[in-house]
């Protein structure tokens, strides 16, 4: 049988790393999908671990090879969800988590709407304005193009917080990642097997002749 699809997306600024790392290591049976990316690698951030950090002709050889599950461009840089990273989980028996932008998640709905969706939002526009301001000092930029442009993607994200099942705000950290547990728990007893969409039904046979052919 497979595995449960959680999707969740914040805006850059509310905290979401965070609390997606407090999540991973609290859900042992939640696989996390390393995205692609053709942005540089930011800090400490390592190959396979954060993301794939490829070049952007082979993201488009990826594009044309039909190899995504979803993909969007983000401050102009390609992001992207491998197809093989929710065959692999489900192979695995493991529920799989999917941190996407809000196109993505948009794009991962309308492929399989059974998807669990959660939108982690700040608790207030100063909080993000703030977070924001960290985050490039952080990076040694404190660029305020940079950080006046995050802060209108931030907003636009904002905007659609009614397209995802849960809403979480991160206010205290310890109570969202309570919450975010909660979601986990209950999606997992209120899971129908019936119910299930031809699309994941037909991703669930692809991952299913992967596993017979290893
Ligand atoms: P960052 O560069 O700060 O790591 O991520 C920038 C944005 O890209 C974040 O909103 C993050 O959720 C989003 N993102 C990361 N991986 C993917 C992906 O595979 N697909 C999509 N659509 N967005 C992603």
């Amino acid at each position: 049988m497979a595995g449960i699809l959680f999707l969740i997306s914040a805006p850059s600024g509310s905290g979401k790393s965070t609390l997606v790392d407090r999540l991973r290591s609290l859900e042992k049976d939640l696989a996390f999908s390393v995205s692609y990316t053709t942005r540089p690698p930011r800090g400490a951030e390592q190959e396979a671990r954060e993301y794939h950090f490829i070049s952007r002709e082979k993201f488009e050889e990826m594009i044309e090879n039909d190899e995504f599950l979803e993909h969007a461009d983000v401050f102009g840089n390609y992001y992207g969800t491998a197809l093989h990273s929710l065959t692999d989980a489900f192979i695995q028996g493991k529920d799989l988590l999917l941190d996407i932008d809000v196109q993505g998640a948009s794009q991962v709905r309308k492929r399989m709407p059974e998807g669990v969706s959660i939108f982690l939002m700040p608790p207030s526009p100063e909080d993000l304005a703030y977070r924001l301001r960290g985050r490039s000092r952080a990076e040694g930029s404190v660029d305020e193009a940079v950080i006046s442009r995050r802060l209108a993607k931030a907003r636009q994200e904002i905007e659609n917080y009614r397209q995802y099942g849960y809403i979480l705000v991160n206010d205290i950290l310890d109570r969202a990642v309570e919450e975010m547990s909660a979601i986990v728990s209950a999606e997992r007893l209120n899971r129908t097997p019936g119910s299930r969409t031809a699309e994941e039904r037909r991703l669930i046979e692809i991952a299913e002749r992967c596993r017979q052919r290893n």
